[in-house]
Formats: C-alpha cells, sequence, structure tokens
C-alpha cells in the first residue's frame, strides 16, 4: 500500500460513507458532501466548483448512482491536476538553474537534496548552492546533502550577500561544466517584506548573468500546513512568479487535497511530491494518481 494512502483513507473513505445505502444524489448529499471536502482542504472556492459539476452532472443524468459519485469527483480533481505546462527538461540549457522558493521547514533543503540525487542517476551533474546565507544551519544542512550524494556545493560565511553567492555559483558552474544549478534561499517569512525583496535580488542577479535563467522557480509546499499553503502560493507567486510546485510531507497527512485549489487558482503544474525523508523519497507528479490515492 502506497504512502499516500493516509490522504486516502480519509477523504475516500467519508465520501463513501457520506453515499453508504443512499439511493439519489440529493441536495441532502451534496450539502453534507461540502463539508466533507472543505475539510479535506480543498477550499471554498474549489468545493463550490466540484459541486456545481455534480449538480449539473446530475441534471444532465449523466450522474445518478451515488456510489459512481467517488469516481466522478475523481475524474474532476485529476482535470485541476493537469494544470499543461512544459515539462521539467534541464537538458534544455547548461546550466539549467533552478531556484528552490518557500518558507523556512517546508523542506526545500530535504528536497534540493532529493532532486540533486534524482539529477545524479539520471546521468547528470548538479551543484548545491547555499543562498540562504541568513541561517547558518541551512548552510551547514545543504554542506551534509552535498557530502551524502558527492555533489559540488558553493556556500559563503553566513552573512555573506545571497546575491554574491550566487553571481560566483554561476561562474564556477560554468566553468566547471555542471548541468544543473540547485540554489537554495532563504525563506524567513517574519520580514516577508525583506525576503520577497531579497529573491527578487536574486532572480535578477541571474538573469544578467544567464538571460534566460532561472529556467526554473519552484516553489516548496508544505501539505502538513493545509490552507497556508495556499496563501503562501499565492504570496510568492505575486512577488516573484513560479514555473512550479513540489508538496512535500504527504507522507504524513490527510491533507494532500490542499494542492487542488492551488492548482485551480495558480494553473501551476506540480513537478514532485514529497513522500519521506529518505533520498528516495521525491516522486515525479502525476495528476491520474494522485487522484486516485486521495479519492
Ligand atoms: P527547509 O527549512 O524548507 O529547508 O526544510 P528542511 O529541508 O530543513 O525540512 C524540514 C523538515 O521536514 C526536516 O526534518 C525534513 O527531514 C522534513 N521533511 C522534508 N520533506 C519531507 C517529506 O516529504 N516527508 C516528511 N515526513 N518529512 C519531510
Amino acid at each position: 500500500k502506497n504512502r499516500l494512502a493516509k490522504s486516502r483513507e480519509r477523504l475516500a473513505d467519508r465520501v463513501d460513507r457520506l453515499v453508504l445505502g443512499k439511493k439519489h444524489i440529493d441536495a441532502e448529499l451534496i450539502e453534507d458532501l461540502e463539508e466533507i471536502l472543505v475539510t479535506a482542504d480543498l477550499g471554498v472556492h474549489t468545493t463550490q466548483f466540484l459541486l456545481d459539476r455534480v449538480r449539473e452532472k446530475v441534471k444532465r443524468k449523466e450522474l445518478q448512482d451515488p456510489e459512481r459519485l467517488r469516481q466522478a469527483l475523481r475524474e474532476e480533481m485529476e482535470a485541476i491536476l493537469s494544470v499543461q505546462a512544459p515539462p521539467m527538461d534541464p537538458s534544455r540549457a547548461k546550466p539549467f538553474v533552478i531556484m528552490m522558493i518557500g518558507v523556512n521547514g517546508v523542506g526545500k533543503t530535504t528536497t534540493i537534496g532529493k532532486l540533486a540525487h534524482r539529477f545524479r542517476q539520471d546521468g547528470l551533474t548538479p551543484m548545491l548552492v547555499a543562498a540562504d546565507t541568513f541561517r547558518a544551519a541551512a548552510a551547514e544542512q545543504l554542506e551534509r546533502w552535498a557530502e551524502r550524494i558527492q555533489v559540488p556545493i558553493v556556500r559563503q560565511q553566513s552573512g555573506a550577500d545571497p546575491s554574491a553567492v550566487v553571481f560566483d555559483a554561476l561562474d564556477a558552474a560554468m566553468a566547471r561544466h555542471v548541468d544543473v544549478v540547485l540554489i537554495d534561499t532563504a525563506g524567513r517569512m517574519h520580514t516577508k517584506v525583506n525576503l520577497m525583496e531579497e529573491l527578487k535580488k536574486l532572480h535578477r542577479v541571474i538573469r544578467r548573468k544567464l538571460p534566460e535563467a532561472p529556467h526554473e522557480i519552484l516553489l516548496v509546499l508544505d501539505a502538513t500546513t493545509g490552507q497556508n499553503a495556499v496563501n503562501q502560493a499565492r504570496l510568492f507567486q505575486d512577488a516573484l512568479g513560479i514555473t512550479g510546485l513540489i508538496l512535500t510531507k504527504l507522507d504524513g497527512t490527510a491533507k494532500g487535497g490542499v494542492i487542488v485549489p492551488i492548482c485551480q487558482e495558480l494553473r501551476l503544474p506540480v513537478r514532485y511530491i514529497g513522500l519521506g525523508e529518505a533520498l528516495d523519497d521525491l516522486r515525479p507528479f502525476d495528476a491520474a494518481a494522485f487522484a486516485r490515492a486521495v479519492l
């Protein structure tokens, strides 16, 4: 049984229990469904959207059997999660530059380690860049990942200018013919404005050095934070623009549903999901498989 099962039990089982013994999909059943979807972190807007779709289908007699309700919802969920976007293709540029963003604690550094490991397995040479110079612990943690998976890292002493670190790192990456540069950035939320300004500045520095870069700006979100993840996604999208999402900690939560309203509102593709703390616990996102695991 896969580790997404935890999310599955909750939402899928609740829908199953809801329809148990019911003969028709009526207004009362849809009202109860509303509560289930909202508490599964699908948010008010996406919940209303899904309920409208269900009502339409019932009206058009495309959906009548309550036992088919879960399947119908799953199809809608899959459609929302299947955001059209070009795939992440690191062979498109050399170096391929990925800027990882997200608030502290979401799993950014861990995800960079896992992603670098994946790239190595694909025969690419990654390089890690510690651009969170605010927390010494962040750079140390990244260094441990670099040692563990045997990839080069560029870091400076804490307090250094993150832009200078990135500038040097890109020089080093070009000199050493690195394939993929993974930049770990700061995520302190108590100085939201400064943080966004710092990230924008980093973005400009990268651009100045490599006009096509960063090729990906990936926002890491912690599934266990529920609706906070929606707010974070909006904030970073407004400030910086994002090219993709990574949802972490899906192994420990029934709250994976939060990715649905985020995809629906921001139309961003989910690139990977995190299912644990080990190196291999990062998987490419598959909308159909995800929808099946949840519903
Ligand atoms: P950062 O502050 O965003 O860089 O977050 P870290 O990478 O330091 O991760 C914070 C904590 O979350 C660490 O204890 C990680 O081991 C843990 N973590 C990261 N990703 C996952 C995941 O997919 N599942 C679980 N269970 N824990 C994770």
